[in-house]
């Protein structure tokens, strides 16, 4: 077996931070993963959605080579022909004014911090040093001191410490907990519409318009974290139009690296990016030529493809057929578009072991929070693959009870 030569490998030299499902990839094509020993997986987790259109989508391809041809990386010391109207292309599907293009989720997140704050001092008049942002609870923004400080994951924070004062929790949902916890000193909720992480937590419905109608009764800023959610996962492109609101800044990351690059982006209105001048802030890398040629094509495709139309059909659909299999061994299920959490009854079997009978049954998953499996295949999948997924983790839950 290489597949245990590779794992012992980055055992010793690797740092730990990670406890993978074990198999080893070695190939990727659209909705599918081969390891180095030759065996097929269905992939029913897209990189935490990063690989929304399919593995090595080859009108993205396409693209890469042909700006590869021209320029990679040229930093922002200097003008390009991607920057411009990849920026203008962003504000016109979203319908925010400005885009600021960066690299990771996490450093797309801290983008949005530092212009929130700022806003808050320059434009809300909030006095230096006192800006509040509320978050919700069991939030996930990534990984940065700064963004593990507000996390309610003790793992995340722990041994971190000093941590980044400034923000207060309150329950993710809670309409009422939001209003009581603006200050005048509020300048920010930042918030993802559905939570990721935390086991796909869908807000009861209302909530997202009403926290759009608080936010502007208080002049606080309404920014919503859709590294995860956005483009197409949830069925929406967004999903805060699931109810029709705009808010006041985004956050996107993942998909918009069409499964090839890290790339995301801070969007704002012009009220609210104004705030960033020459020097304020920067990123060698952010907005490279090669990522946003990438970007622009991945938005294209999922356009033309119709993903997002897909991703809420065949999300209703695999919502029925898991609701269907009527397993003692689930609790929950809950989601929207191809974007699903399935909750097991810990008392019965950890989700952690759910997923490793699904790997060796040819079909990948990850938990998330130990009690939950995440179903998030490529939103290019079709009803036969999906109807195959179904069938593999409907085996790995028979297999316990
Ligand atoms: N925000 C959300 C909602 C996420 O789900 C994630 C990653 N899971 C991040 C931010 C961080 O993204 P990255 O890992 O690219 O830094």
């Amino acid at each position: 077996m290489k597949s245990q030569n590779f794992i012992q490998l980055e055992h010793d030299f690797g740092a730990h931070n990670y406890l993978p499902i074990p198999v080893v990839i070695e190939k990727s094509d659209g909705v599918w993963l081969w390891d180095v020993d030759g065996k097929r997986y269905l992939d029913m987790m897209s990189a935490y959605s990063a690989v929304s259109h399919g593995h090595r989508h080859p009108r993205i391809m396409k693209a890469m080579a042909e700006q590869m041809k021209k320029s990679c990386v040229v930093s922002r010391a200097y003008h390009t022909d991607q920057l411009g109207p990849f920026c203008k292309k962003l504000c016109e599907l979203s319908g925010f004014d400005k885009v600021l293009p960066m690299n990771t989720g996490a450093e797309a997140v801290e983008t949005a911090i530092k212009g929130i704050r700022k806003w808050g001092y320059d434009v809300k008049g909030i006095p230096a040093g006192q800006a509040e942002i509320i978050v919700a609870g069991q939030n996930f923004h990534g990984r940065t001191t700064t963004i593990v400080s507000f996390s309610s994951e003790k793992t995340y924070k722990h041994g971190f410490e000093p941590l980044t004062p400034g923000f207060k929790e309150i329950p993710f949902g809670d309409a009422a907990a939001l209003e009581a916890a603006i200050t005048p000193n509020t300048c920010s909720f930042l918030v993802e519409p559905i939570q990721g992480e935390a086991g796909i937590i869908v807000p009861p419905e209302g909530w997202l318009t009403q926290i759009r109608e608080i936010c502007t009764k208080h002049n606080v800023l309404l920014v919503m974290d859709e590294v995860q959610s956005g483009l197409g996962r949830s069925g929406a492109l967004f999903a805060f139009q699931h109810e029709n609101i705009q808010p006041d800044g985004l956050i996107l990351g993942k998909a918009l690296g069409g499964g090839v690059l890290p790339v995301s982006a801070f969007l704002a209105t012009d009220d609210v990016m104004q705030v960033f001048t020459p020097g304020t802030h920067g990123s060698t890398f952010g907005g490279n030529p090669l990522a946003l040629s990438v970007a622009m094509e991945a938005l294209q495709v999922l356009i033309d493809e119709k993903l997002i139309e897909k991703s809420a059909k065949l999300g209703g659909y695999l919502m029925q057929r898991l609701k269907d299999l009527n397993s003692p061994l689930i609790t929950d299920i809950r989601g929207k578009g191809l974007w699903i959490g399935v909750e097991i009854n810990p008392d019965m079997v950890s989700a952690r072991k759910v997923c490793e009978k699904m790997a060796d049954l040819g079909v990948l998953s990850k938990e998330t929070r130990k009690t939950v499996v995440r179903l998030a295949p490529p939103l290019t999948i079709t009803q036969e693959e999906l109807d195959h997924g179904i069938e593999l983790f409907a085996q790995a839950l028979k297999s316990f009870g």
